[in-house]
């Protein structure tokens, strides 16, 4: 695989990180990152970013990487062994590949840093919580006080034209809350997606760890410190092919891809458990309205209330007593209908977030009502015969 040397390249009201990649199994396509214009000050035009987006597909294929570009030391050193090691215990049949460099910057305490700290913001629990601690806690040191929020496209949007709308629509929509916390919104569209070729092994969940640290990287020239909201308990952070998702090894990667001379990259928020993060967030009256926890295709702007992930916060906010605040981001007539259902998961305590809830509602003598213990019988019958 060769990559070429990077280009920016300014058109109309945006900014273009650019790069040609020519493979055996991908042909010749251009990989690139594009933002608004006026964040051009912090887009780097070293080879980084594309080396970290492509990693894994040069990987997978089995391909050697040809960089053009300028790429930096550290990055350098840690992608050609230990990092690929780590990718290969999570995806086995990823093979060890060789990156031929052109150009290896070592950089000194005399280049200049950058000035901002960033962070992803998808106005969910952990994202809100890493500005619960990062930014509106008085006591945060200056240094790691965010200054900007980012909305990156990678392929979490389910790729495609589809994908692209889901973006613009997802960005839309967080705007207005971005602009009332009071912190610069920056969008950042890229084709990352298309590298990665609807394959198995290397489908979003095993691989966004890796997508998203290419952007922070994209970024480096003008942000020092990029935090990644980790939405795992320091107890379940694991490098491991039986242990999924990839979010998992996320402090492992992220300390490899942090040139501690340009830009840190860090996992955060794994001290608290999700329980805690929802009490927490639910101090920031930013979050009444925009919390966003759902997943479901078609929920709109509003939380669909019924599904998985949308059920557990809302269960959570209940045993706190503060499910009213909630309001107008969920449907609570929705959640009321579906309430006993999963209040009697949550006494039958089959996972680590059923696990938390029920503790949870034993510290605040939260009154289950009678349906949810009728359900519970039913959930543990059958969490039994599936054990079998
Ligand atoms: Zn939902």
């Amino acid at each position: 695989m060769k990559i070429s040397c990077p280009k920016l390249v300014v058109d109309g009201e945006l900014v273009r990180y650019e790069v040609s990649v020519t493979s055996e199994h991908l042909n010749t396509m251009k990989l690139f990152y594009e933002l608004d214009k006026e964040h051009i000050e912090i887009v780097s035009d070293y080879a980084d970013a594309a080396l970290v987006g492509l990693l894994m597909p040069a990987m997978y294929y089995g391909e050697d990487i040809h960089l053009e570009g300028k790429v930096s030391e550290n990055i350098y050193w840690n992608i050609s062994f230990r990092l690929q090691k780590l990718l290969q215990i999570f995806i086995p049949s990823l093979s060890q590949i060789n990156i031929y460099a052109k150009e290896i910057i070592t950089r000194d305490e005399s280049m200049q840093k950058g000035h901002e700290c960033a962070t992803g913001f998808s106005g969910g629990v952990d994202s809100f919580c890493t500005l619960a601690d990062y930014f509106y806690n008085p006591l945060c040191p200056k240094s790691s006080k965010v200054t900007m929020l980012t909305f990156n496209n990678v392929g979490s949007h389910w790729g495609g034209k589809k994908g692209d709308e889901l973006f613009l629509k997802g960005y839309n929509e967080l705007l207005p809350a971005a602009t009332k916390i009071g912190l610069p919104f920056v969008k950042i569209d890229s084709n990352l997606d298309e590298f990665y070729k609807n394959e198995s092994e290397l489908r979003f969940i095993k691989t966004l760890v890796m997508r998203n640290a290419s952007v922070a990287l994209l970024l480096q020239k003008g942000v020092r410190k990029f935090l990644h909201s980790s939405s795992h308990f320091y107890e379940h952070i694991a490098v491991n092919s039986n242990v999924q998702p990839i979010t998992r090894t996320e402090p492992f990667i992220f300390r490899l891809l942090s040139s501690c001379d340009t830009m840190e990259i860090l996992s955060i928020g794994s001290e608290y458990k999700r329980v805690e993060k929802i009490e927490i967030v639910s101090n920031i009256k930013e979050s009444y309205k925009n919390l966003d926890v759902c997943t479901t295709e078609g929920a709109g702007k509003k939380n669909c209330s019924a599904c998985i992930k949308c059920l557990r916060t809302l269960t959570a906010l209940d045993v706190l007593g503060i499910l009213e605040l909630y309001k107008e981001s969920f449907d609570l007539k929705t959640y009321k209908k579906n309430k006993n259902k999963f209040l009697g998961k949550v006494l039958a305590r089959n996972n680590e977030f059923t696990n938390e809830i029920y503790e949870l509602a034993l510290k605040k003598k939260f009154a289950f009502p009678a349906m949810s213990y009728l359900y519970s019988v039913y959930y543990r019958l059958r969490y039994l015969i599936k054990k079998r």
